[in-house]
């Protein structure tokens, strides 16, 4: 599967939105949840062929010419249109997914695979708490927009500075806390930790996501789980990637950290 781009936009100097059709996504098919997300495969500069590619024979390539695959969360798909709306963090000149974003223009193609699920808000809650940096933003709004009308929904997002915030919409009762890295590289590990413990505690069954960087999910979940904030089972915590790391490094070690995550002290 196939999409090529209808349209490429800064959303925030750190955010592209990526609007993908054309007859390549006929087989596209959207499922229940309202966080999903597509594997995305990006070529190399010098790849010695073009999307669409058979999968057997860009297996027999040499590792630096195969595409690098990376997980994107699907913004926003118009059944009507057929249309795959994607927002890309573009993070300075490295990686395969933020240039490509940067650089995409119309009639750029990118093949995909997926659409496979994540977190859907439990209907059983009183309310919301979305948390997460700009490559969870767009899990973010999408599950800000599908919650039951009139609950409350508290959303925790880093982004650089105040260029970095977007608006967001949803039925329910929305409160936005914007976190701001302001220039910092390090000791960012607990920024958002920090943000989600100064905020008032919340009434009732809570189900929340943390999406992010990973060791910044991490410490998000220690204070949700040690503060008694939300119940295990209403908690999804996705380490989408690992500062240092780029994503086949990060991959390589992912089920580790996931395990010692899962067995960090919480009581
Ligand atoms: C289920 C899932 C859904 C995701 N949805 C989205 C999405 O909708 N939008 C999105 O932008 N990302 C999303 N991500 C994260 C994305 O897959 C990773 O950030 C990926 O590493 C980006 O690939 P890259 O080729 O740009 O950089 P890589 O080649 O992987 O990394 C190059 C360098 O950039 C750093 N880096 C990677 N990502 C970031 C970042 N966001 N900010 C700053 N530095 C970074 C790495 O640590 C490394 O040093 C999702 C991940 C998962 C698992």
């Amino acid at each position: 599967m196939y999409g090529e781009v209808v349209s490429a936009r800064r959303l925030t100097p750190h955010l592209v939105r990526v609007v993908l059709g054309g007859p390549g996504l006929d087989d596209f098919v959207l499922g229940e949840d309202a966080d999903q997300y597509v594997n995305c495969f990006f070529l190399p500069d010098a790849a010695p062929y073009s999307v669409p590619f058979e999968d057997e024979v860009v297996r027999a390539l040499p590792r630096e010419q195969r595409p690098f695959p990376r997980r994107i969360t699907v913004r926003a798909w118009d059944a009507e249109r057929r249309e795959l709306t994607l927002d890309i963090a573009a993070h300075g000149d490295v990686g395969y997914a933020g240039r490509w974003a940067a650089r995409a223009r119309a009639g750029d193609r990118l093949q995909l695979r997926g659409p496979a699920g994540g977190y859907r808000p439990h209907a059983d809650a009183d309310s919301y708490l979305f948390v997460g940096d700009e490559s969870a933003l767009p899990a973010i709004a999408a599950c800000a927009e599908a919650v039951p009308a009139g609950r409350r929904v508290v959303v925790v997002v880093e982004v650089e500075d105040a260029a970095g915030e977007v608006e967001l919409g949803s039925p329910g009762e929305l409160e936005v806390h914007w976190v701001h890295r302001a220039g910092r590289h390090d000791g960012l590990d607990d920024l958002l930790a920090e943000a989600v413990a100064a905020l008032p505690r919340p009434a009732g069954v809570v189900s929340a996501f943390v999406h992010g960087e990973a060791a910044e999910t991490r410490a998000v979940r220690r204070v949700l789980l040690r503060e008694g904030l939300v119940e295990q089972e209403r908690l999804s915590c996705s380490p989408y990637w690992r500062r240092g790391m780029d994503d086949e490094a990060w991959r390589a070690v992912k089920a580790a950290w996931v395990r010692e995550t899962a067995a960090d002290p919480v009581g």
